[in-house]
Formats: C-alpha cells, structure tokens, sequence
C-alpha cells in the first residue's frame, strides 16, 4: 500500500511533468467506487483545465486546477499514477515486467486504467490505473474541501515534539497507536512507526501519557527522518513508475526493526519481537527499546 514516502516521490516525479499543461481531453473507464466523481462530469469539467500544482495532503495527492478546482487523486492499494509511455520495467509488477519484454504496449492502458488525460501540447497524458480499485478520484469545486482531508492530522513530514508531547498528553493507548492515528499525524504508516520508535529507542507499547517531552522530540525527529531517507531511496529508484505496494523503493533493504521477527538486532544482537498492537504487526528490540 502507497505511503506517505511513495506518494510524495510519485508527487516529486510528476509535479514538473504536469504544471503548466492544459487538459485537453479526459477518457474514464465505466463508473465505480473508483469515481467519486461520476466519469462523465470528469470528462466534461476537466477539458480545458490548467495544471497550477501538484500538492500532497498525508497520502492523498491535490492537482491544483484553475480558479481554485483541485482534483483529489488517492491511490488507495494498489493505485499508481504515471506518465504515459513510461518505461520503467524494474518497477512494474512481474506480469507486466513479461509483457514489456515482449515488446508489448499493453500497459499503457488496459482494463485497470480508469482515468486518461491528455494534455494541449500534444505531450504524454497522465495514467491512473488501479487493480483492485480501491484508489479515488474526486474533483473538488473552487472552496470546496472533502472529509478525508478535513480529517487529516498534521503532515507527518512537518511533525516536531511538542505537537506528539501534547496529542499524547492523557492518552493511554500505545505510543504506537497514536503515531497511527491520521488524524493527529497524517501519513505514518506501519512500516514508519516501528523504524521510528526503534531509532528513538521507545517500545511500541508504552503508553502515550508515559512518553516525555524529550521522548516526544526524539520520536519526532526520527519520524521525520525515516520518512525522508525513504522518500530520498524511492525517488532514486523509480523513475516514472510507482510501485503498486511499495515495496520496490530501496528503503526496505535498511529496515532495522519492521517484518525482522527472530532476525538478530543490528545495535545489541537481541532477538527482534513481534506483537500486535491494535491489529498491527509490531516489531521492536526488547533490549534498545524501553
Ligand atoms: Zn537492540
């Protein structure tokens, strides 16, 4: 499932390939949850419109359009968002990888691509082709917000201290838990939160309340850090493709703690635990972590 790293690298690749373009023409594929916005007012409102950004929300992507418009683009789980004609094979999943070895074009578009735009210039148009469908489109009118954003916490990449010292003030749920909750910090996911309270040395199940204000600026600061080393690995390794799981981008090789069960801790050579904390795997150093 795309992250916050992964939709921030696919924001970095494509931004520049899109502001400054006009839609031209907009092809959908038939209505589905998909379409939060029915396909054929995508296809009559966005003709004509310009791209004035590229911005991220937590895991959800805003094209800016003209006179405030914004088009929401969410990848859900399998999501991915591309330029057309990319050509990134190590990146696109093994049956597809055969395809292109075979010279065939059929990922450019294929029953899993539901939304297509091109653009004015005659350039290539941007894919959103999702498999399981469980990616959202959904233009927004100018003023207009969407319940998915309004939720959203503070930009994970934008978190300091004070901001986790004060939401976990009272709180009795795990340290973990609440790194989780989106709306105190939007685009943690599981992954981030183990590696993070593994380089801050907290143990994933201690209570919120019982983390200190120390505690809190260290967490924060390897939040952050963990999240930048990840984007700055998947934006080295993918070039118009994004990875339909994740899993493509070199960050996992650096995993210290997260799916690494029985495997030896790199800091003390402990056995590395996992628990579930409120239906999340957790991984953790019993011996680094307190
Ligand atoms: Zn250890």
């Amino acid at each position: 499932m795309p992250e916050l790293p992964e939709v921030e690298v696919c924001r970095r690749l494509l931004a520049p390939k899109l502001v400054g373009r006009r839609i031209a023409s907009v092809r959908c594929g038939p209505p589905s949850y998909f379409f939060l916005t029915p396909p054929r007012r995508l296809e009559q409102s966005l003709v004509g419109e310009p791209v004035t950004a590229l911005e991220r929300q937590g895991k959800y992507l805003l094209m800016a359009l003209g006179e405030g418009r914004r088009l929401l683009l969410h990848l859900g789980m399998t999501g991915q968002l591309y330029i057309a004609g990319a050509r990134s094979p190590r990146l696109i999943r093994r049956v597809e990888r055969e395809r292109l070895a075979q010279g065939s074009a059929a990922v450019e578009s294929d029953p899993h691509t539901h939304l297509m735009l091109e653009f004015e210039d005659g350039g290539p148009g941007l894919r959103f082709r999702d498999v399981r469908k469980f990616g959202k489109v959904r233009l927004l009118a100018a003023g207009e917000s969407d319940s998915r954003l309004d939720k959203l916490g503070r930009d994970a990449l934008s978190v300091d201290g004070e901001l986790l010292f004060a939401a976990s003030r009272g709180r009795k749920v795990p340290i973990k838990t609440l790194l989780l909750d989106q709306g105190v910090l939007a685009g943690v996911g599981n992954i981030y939160a183990d590696e993070a309270l593994f380089l801050a040395g907290i143990r994933p199940t201690r209570p919120a309340r019982r983390v200190t204000r120390e505690q809190c600026a260290r967490l924060a600061e390897q939040v952050r850090r963990v999240l930048e080393r990840s984007i700055e690995t998947g934006g080295s390794s993918i070039s118009d493709y994004i990875a339909p799981d994740g899993n493509d981008g070199q960050f996992q090789n650096e995993r210290r703690v997260y799916a690494r069960e029985g495997e030896a801790c790199g800091t003390c050579a402990s056995v590395i635990k996992r628990i579930v904390i409120a239906t999340r795997s957790s991984h953790y150093c019993p011996r680094c972590q307190r």
